[in-house]
């Protein structure tokens, strides 16, 4: 018998997610608050509902994909009154640890299995089906969702438990936030000092400063002809959502007590960028800021 999920969010990222669930032979029906949303989702084969309740009828699993934890707990407070017993829940949305804790408590009884798994690999990845999956739950809600996330993803990593798949994601966030502040401080400086963006790439890329933001995405056009900079920075990962996501790793540094004075220093940077009218180009972008700040 084909296995019915329930897909909530059904935007930028979980449109195409729940594309991939149809093409792997699940029966998908969706909901969105959103017309626009729906009317994309219904192209791809997704049955579209009017309402919560109509989504979750018959599914075994229930997939969210929601902007924030405020939106994750105000739609899994009301699943948790319709949801039947035996229904693994999974949140893939980018969320604070404390919302993502509390979601799971709405469901700790034995009848339910919950799962948070956060993804990597932005929009293209969605469509592509190669996210990477940051997951947290228990060993036997891991092994019930691997075989449906394998459906949207090629990379499916089981981190620990409940808020264990957010914690991993806002640490990768917060590095990458930083290790990209710092590859276009050094490009700048390299500018001042006459030298040019191939000859500091072709040392660095293969030298110690060597790191995804210079090898993948390096925030100059030319050496890297796929990068964002080529494309007159468009997204690739907005500004505006790399900001989101320092700003969760501050949250989650208050509410443990680390020191994260670089993830500090980045969130103020970005947020500065992002005021400045930038939040809607890649993060990489943020190169602009230290050339902009010299004047
Ligand atoms: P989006 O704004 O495109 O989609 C969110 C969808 O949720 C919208 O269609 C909205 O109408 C719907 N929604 C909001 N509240 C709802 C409710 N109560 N009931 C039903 N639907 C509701 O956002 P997105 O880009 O798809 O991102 C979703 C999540 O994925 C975010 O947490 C984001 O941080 C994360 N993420 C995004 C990217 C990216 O590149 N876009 C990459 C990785 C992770």
């Amino acid at each position: 018998m084909v296995e019915t999920i329930a897909f909530i969010g059904l935007g930028n990222m979980g449109g195409p997610m729940a594309a991939n669930l149809v093409k792997a032979g699940f029966r998908v029906q969706g909901f969105d608050r959103a017309a626009a949303s729906l009317e994309a989702a219904a192209k791809t084969g997704i049955a579209i509902c009017k309402t919560l309740a109509e989504a979750v009828a018959g599914a075994g699993t229930v997939i969210t994909m929601l902007p924030s934890g405020k939106h994750v707990l105000s739609v899994w407070t009301e699943l948790a009154g319709i949801v039947k017993a035996g229904t693994l829940l999974i949140d893939c949305s980018t969320i604070d640890v404390e919302s993502a804790r509390k979601a799971h408590g709405l469901f700790s009884g034995d009848s339910f299995r919950s799962l948070d798994a956060p993804v990597s690999g932005g929009t293209g990845g969605a469509a592509a089906g190669t996210l990477t999956f940051m997951v947290g739950g228990t060993q036997g809600a891991f092994e019930r969702g691997e075989p449906i996330l394998q459906s949207m993803g090629k990379r499916i990593v089981h981190c620990g438990d409940a808020g264990a798949g957010q914690a991993a994601k806002i640490c990768n966030n917060m590095i990458l936030g930083i290790t990209m502040a710092g590859v276009g401080e050094a490009f700048v400086l390299a500018e001042k000092l006459g030298l040019s963006h191939q000859a500091l790439f072709d040392v660095a890329s293969t030298s110690s400063g060597q790191c995804w933001s210079i090898t993948t995405y390096c925030p100059v056009p030319g050496p890297v002809p796929n990068s964002p900079a080529n494309n007159d920075y468009r997204p690739g990962f907005a500004t505006a959502l790399m900001l989101k996501d320092l700003k969760l790793a501050q949250e989650a540094a208050l509410a443990a007590g680390a020191s994260t004075p670089l993830g500090s220093q980045a969130a103020q940077l970005y947020g500065l960028f992002d005021k400045l009218g930038h939040g809607g180009e890649d993060f990489s972008a943020i190169i602009k800021f230290f050339r902009e700040a010299e004047g």
